[in-house]
């Protein structure tokens, strides 16, 4: 495992899911690990489970997002990785989806990506070094999904807003990437349903959905010392499920 002592994170929507996965690597990793999420309940009960800080927040607000930020950096001294993992996936078909449906989805998966980035980014920028990962999605940037449009668009959208922002700090000591995480058992993915579920698994070569560490593995390794290489580019972890098979297969 890659070396994350003295690293200050945070993990957005690390209440549960993959953002808990996420906290649970980093943590084990050595990093000091700040969940904040809009759960309150559930973030209090996951901090104390990994022994983890737990700060509220509503991503769809740029002042709670800029507020967590400086009470971070109040708290801790500084800030040295940013997890902007939270995301939303409810399912409207496009002959139904309203503004409102539309607006939802992208207000909390992309322009909440959009606030926390840009706070953290002051915070990181004095420093001259800082790790942000965004978790982003195969569906939308690379495989599609029927009735997730919406979602699509800002998973996809996540990406293009990343590799900018990578450009604008890479000189600065900051790298921004992206995971894209394939099906992983999360309570959202279930949320889809056991059809959903079982016509997933059936289509990972691997023939199982992914675990939240999984995509906190990965996350570990953009967030160390060690990749300070690479920047504006993405990770996959899906179980293969991307390639296209061999018409012999
Ligand atoms: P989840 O629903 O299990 O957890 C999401 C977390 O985000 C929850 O703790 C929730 O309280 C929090 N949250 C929601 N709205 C918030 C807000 N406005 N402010 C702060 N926190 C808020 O979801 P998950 O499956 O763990 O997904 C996490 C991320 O991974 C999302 O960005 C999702 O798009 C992405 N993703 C998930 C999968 C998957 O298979 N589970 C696949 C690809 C990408």
């Amino acid at each position: 495992m890659f070396n994350l002592n003295q690293q200050i994170a945070i993990v957005t929507g690390g209440a549960k899911g993959i953002g808990k996965g996420i906290a649970k690597v980093l943590k084990n990793a050595g990093a000091t690990v700040i969940i904040a999420d809009i759960d309150e309940k559930q973030g209090e009960l996951t901090a104390q489970e990994l022994g983890c800080a737990f700060k509220y927040v509503d991503v769809t607000s740029q002042a709670a997002c800029q507020g967590l930020i400086d009470e971070v950096v109040q708290t801790f001294g500084r800030l040295d990785i940013l997890c902007s993992n939270t995301g939303v996936f409810p399912q409207a078909s496009l002959s139904e989806m309203t503004e409102q449906d539309w607006d939802f989805v992208h207000h909390i998966n992309l322009k909440g990506t959009f606030f926390m980035v840009q706070a953290a980014l002051k915070a990181m920028r004095p420093h001259e070094y800082g790790r942000i990962i965004i978790t982003s999605s195969i569906t939308g940037p690379i495989t599609g999904y029927p009735n997730w449009s919406h979602y699509g668009a800002s998973k996809a959208g996540q990406l293009g807003f990343m590799r900018s922002a990578a450009l604008e700090c890479a000189n600065q000591g900051i790298t921004i990437n992206a995971v894209m995480p394939g099906n992983i058992l999360t309570e959202g993915l279930a949320a889809q349903g056991e059809e959903y579920l079982g016509q997933m698994t059936r289509s990972i070569p691997t023939k199982k959905l992914g675990k939240p560490e999984d995509i906190g593995y990965a996350v570990c390794f953009l967030a160390s010392k060690e990749a300070s290489f690479i920047t504006g580019q993405t990770i996959v972890v899906d179980g293969g499920q991307i390639l296209p098979e061999s018409p012999e297969a």
